[in-house]
């Protein structure tokens, strides 16, 4: 039996795969079976914010599942408050953190937050959560209703949770807001729904007009954030101070971690949220190591160097196949180029992986670049020449 074939009669089918055999990583090349090497644009749609075989993660893992890998949550778990406390160092926010596994998870955990301060600050009961068009959440039931793309919410799968609304750009949040309105929930830059950033200005308005009338924004930074956009998170680029902000795909670097932070430190009490593995010595490690990678980068500046670098590759190729893009997105190492239809997005994302490049799709014909926070200038100038040689025949 190949590979594919046992996938297909072991695994239930729920995603459009590629059967290449990836074997081993180093840094941001992926070698297959056969030994071919293959540029990563793509990080594990994010996830591998520290690149393949780091050295420094692997060691942190392999020390720490040597002594202890798991202890549960009713014990203190030295890590875990490490992280917690570099975390919010970082962010420079005062908050608090509960450690979950993905990024569903955490964003369940940020509107839990926001039901139960709807249900306990406010005289009259508040419980709607207004989110965005194009937005995208998570795969749970509740986070998948939170996400605002109808095709996610088929008939399959109902009923599902009340109290979810979307509007189609910011400014029609301010009329969607009534007294039953607990929270707005947005990404600073939409990911999956075509890597598309919203105004700071924008932004920043919503954000003081939701602090005046008492109405919780929460950020869902489960792709902008660990340094995504240059900054350790979007908040901190958009000067903004979000209530709730949630976290997952970069901060292990590839082990399975979330987090929802959040400045109403008081409103989850003992019992009302939880986690078997929810922060283990294992992830936590991890994201220290993660951390330990990446935030000497931002302050020596060798990050920004690589944002810049990327950044003016893609803008070459853009300008370059001007008949095949409408435009450039997206910001930090989150970018994408809009092509001209779904077509032409379709047939780059299959020729760059036959020319050795790993690149992602978003949205309706967004192609999209998520690299590791660690990529080199070698594998920048060799992963947009294959790119080149992808698109040249189209
Ligand atoms: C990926 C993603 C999620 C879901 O994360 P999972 O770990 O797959 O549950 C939620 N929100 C955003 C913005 C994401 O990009």
């Amino acid at each position: 039996m190949t590979l594919e074939q046992q996938d297909k009669k072991y695994v239930l089918q729920t995603y459009a795969r590629d059967y290449t055999n990836f074997v081993k990583g180093k840094g941001s090349t992926l070698f297959d079976e056969n030994g071919r090497d293959y540029i990563d644009f793509a990080s594990g749609i994010g996830v591998n914010s520290v690149g393949h075989g780091n050295e420094k993660l692997a060691t942190a893992i392999c020390e720490q599942a040597k002594k202890i890998i798991h202890i549960s949550n009713l014990q203190v778990i030295e890590p875990q408050a490490k992280l917690a406390q570099r975390i919010v160092e970082l962010s420079g926010y005062d908050m608090g953190i509960f450690f979950a596994n993905s990024g569903a998870e955490a964003n369940e955990g940020a509107i839990k937050i926001a039901r139960k301060y709807g249900e306990t600050q406010f005289e009259k009961k508040k419980f709607k959560v207004i989110t965005l068009e194009h937005s995208f959440h998570g795969r749970t039931i509740t986070t998948v209703k939170a996400t605002g793309q109808e095709s996610f919410h088929t008939e399959n799968f109902s009923p599902y949770p009340d109290g979810f609304s979307y509007e189609k750009c910011i400014a029609d949040v301010y009329t969607a807001i009534d007294d039953e309105t607990v929270a707005v929930l947005i990404e600073l830059v939409q990911g999956e729904g075509g890597v598309q950033p919203f105004e700071k200005e924008e932004i920043q308005n919503l954000a003081t007009h939701l602090k005046k009338e008492g109405i919780l924004l929460i950020v869902d930074e489960v792709q902008t954030g660990v340094y995504r956009t240059g900054e350790f998170l979007a908040s901190n680029l958009y000067e903004i101070e979000p209530d709730i902000i949630t976290l997952a795909k970069g901060l292990g670097g590839g082990v399975p971690i979330g987090a929802v932070m959040t400045r109403h430190k008081e409103v989850l009490s003992a019992g009302d949220h939880g986690s078997t593995f929810g922060g283990n010595y294992l992830s936590t490690a991890a994201g220290l190591a993660v951390l330990d990678v990446l935030a000497p980068m931002y302050d020596n500046g060798t990050m920004a160097e690589t944002l810049l670098y990327f950044s003016e590759k893609l803008q070459e190729v853009s300008h370059k196949y001007e008949n095949l893009f409408e435009k450039e997105v997206g910001l930090g190492l989150m970018r994408g180029l809009r092509a001209k239809s779904a077509e032409v997005q379709g047939s780059i994302i299959k020729n760059a992986l036959q020319e050795g490049l790993i690149v992602l799709k978003a949205g309706r014909n967004t192609v999209r670049f998520l690299p590791s926070i660690t990529i080199s200038k070698d594998e920048i100038d060799e992963g947009f020449s294959r790119f080149e040689k992808a698109i040249a025949s189209l």
